[in-house]
């Protein structure tokens, strides 16, 4: 039997007879065009939403918060559907997790503005001041620091602990937003751009309770294997790395101040070590399968050695590399005042955090349309990169930002969200910005995944040169996607000072 709640269902006085006589389906009524189908769904709930965000990780989580802050969409009804349990902090764990991101300035600005940093710096983060990135197979390194180490260059942050901030933030956003969590999406069909609007017009979402939602726009947050770009057809770029990433939680051998990030090129992959605290730091060590399969395998005493190891050893570096780098260092040296800085090494490792090591299989991917009608994709729905970088989380809060800023502007204009007209609009500003930075990450990997001598003194000169020259530096790990100009092009590769 229908069950029609009151608030907008649309009956044609022909329609509205045979539901008061209990005649008719509501599927019968939705077919002979007596109800409007975006009133109705097959279980009777009258769930007509302006916004459905699908997926609940980092990105799609500050999506839904940006967009129930936002004052031109406070009228706006949004929903949050998450296939996992919600992730509550009453307390932060003694022990930290296993998943870190590299949280940039301009990320850590947006997340302020949606009310989700206090609780970060509440909960638990660490700023770190330098990084230094060197070359495993010579002498070549690079420096980065802002203000002689006066400002953070960047904050390592447990992904759990962001999306935690984020969910305290949508639990006290009033009654616009909603959050569904165990609601998992199986299946999504599109509405025709040319449509009747008696027929089908919004996007229709069914979960595995069962229930059927509608959307005018679907916001696709759903990660790298995103159903919505899959169920939707869009052409994909993406190939596997011949590499994955183990991650731990490291105890150094002694206190330090810590807030340095340190990357090293080996010719299997980077490995970094990010500060967490004075006395831990996090791992994300990529290298060939094989060695990522070892490395998970080997007691932990035989893994810290491996660690320390990869960090200190030279036994990659030639000779030949070596005189012609210093030749080089000495003929810079003599026309420019800065030597750059000098060599660190990194603090000792002496343990690992309990069941800590864990393993992912690395992979490029981008989507090459961000939308279609009454959709958009975020997030590594739309883009997934090398975590080399550390530019992942931070390119989703770029989409989260420049979204936001669209459909706010959309709203406010009395325009319907789910328009193709600024949602175009969306993709090009982001896919401008994306695009290069993925080259350039990709390009990163390819030119340090060898360590043939011409392509090891190629960036061997190149690193050398921009380590003396200020004006070149711009920051490899966690550049500052500038979100205060969140479409701008401009964030390849350089700071938001
Ligand atoms: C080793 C490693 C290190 C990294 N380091 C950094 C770093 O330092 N800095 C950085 O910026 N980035 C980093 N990244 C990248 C970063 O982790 C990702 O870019 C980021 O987590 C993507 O977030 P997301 O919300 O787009 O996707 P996800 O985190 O994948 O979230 C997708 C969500 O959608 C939900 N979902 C999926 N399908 C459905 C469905 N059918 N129905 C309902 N819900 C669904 C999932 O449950 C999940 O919660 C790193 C990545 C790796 C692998």
């Amino acid at each position: 039997m229908l069950n029609l709640t009151k608030a907008s269902i649309t009956l044609n006085g022909l329609g509205r007879g045979l539901l008061a006589e209990k005649r008719f389906s509501a599927a019968k009524l939705i077919s002979r065009g007596l109800v409007c189908a975006e009133h109705v769904d097959d279980s009777g709930n009258n769930e007509v939403y302006d916004v459905i965000i699908s997926g609940g990780g980092m990105v799609g989580s500050a999506m839904a918060c940006a967009l129930g802050m936002h004052p031109n969409l406070s009228d706006k009804k949004i929903l949050l559907l998450e296939a996992g349990n919600k992730k509550v902090m009453d307390q932060v764990p003694d022990s930290y997790s296993t998943r870190v991101s590299s949280i940039s300035p301009g990320s850590a600005a947006l997340l302020s503005d949606i009310g989700a940093w206090e609780h970060i710096t509440k909960m638990r983060c660490k700023p770190y001041k330098k990084m230094q990135v060197w070359d495993a197979c010579s002498d070549a390194l690079i420096t980065f620091d802002k203000d002689n180490l006066e400002e953070e260059m960047a904050y390592i942050v447990e992904n759990d602990v962001v999306v935690a901030a984020l969910t305290k933030q949508l639990d006290a956003l009033s009654d616009n937003v909603r959050v569904k969590y165990r609601s998992k999406v199986v299946t999504y069909t599109w509405p025709m751009p040319h449509q009747a609007v008696r027929s089908m017009p919004w996007v229709q979402i069914r979960l595995s309770s069962g229930e059927t939602l509608q959307t005018k726009l679907l916001i696709g947050a759903d990660g790298p294997n995103s159903m919505v770009r899959r169920q939707l057809g869009i052409p994909t770029v993406k190939w596997n790395y011949d590499q994955s990433a183990v991650v731990a939680v490291l105890h150094l051998s002694e206190p330090t101040e810590n807030n340095v990030a340190w990357q090293r090129f080996l010719p299997t992959g980077p490995i970094a070590m990010l500060p967490l605290s004075d006395t831990e730091s996090s791992l994300v060590w990529s290298t060939s399968h094989h060695l990522a399969e070892e490395l998970l395998a080997m007691d932990d005493e035989c893994f810290v050695d491996a660690i320390n190891s990869a960090f200190w050893s030279n036994e990659n570096q030639s000779e030949l590399v070596e005189k012609a780098g210093s030749l080089f260092r000495s003929a810079l040296s003599a026309v420019m005042p800065s030597t750059g800085s000098p060599r660190q090494l990194p603090p000792s490792v002496a343990g690992i955090g309990p069941k800590s090591r864990v393993m992912f299989p690395l992979g490029m991917g981008h989507a090459s349309e961000y939308i279609r009608h009454r959709v958009a994709l975020i997030g590594d729905a739309a883009h997934r990169v090398h975590p080399l970088a550390g530019q992942g989380a931070n390119l989703g809060f770029g989409d989260v930002a420049c979204l936001t800023q669209l459909l706010s502007q959309a709203a406010f204009n009395g325009k319907d969200l789910g328009s193709t007209q600024h949602l175009l609009e969306y993709e090009s500003e982001r896919q401008r910005h994306n695009l290069p930075m993925m080259a350039a990450i990709d390009l990163m990997k390819r030119l340090y995944s060898t360590n043939t001598a011409p392509v090891v003194l190629l960036r061997t000169f190149g690193l050398q040169a921009t380590n003396m020259l200020p004006t070149l530096k711009v920051s490899p790990i966690a550049p500052h996607a500038n979100l205060s100009d969140p479409c701008s092009a401009s964030a390849l590769f350089c700071d938001d000072t």
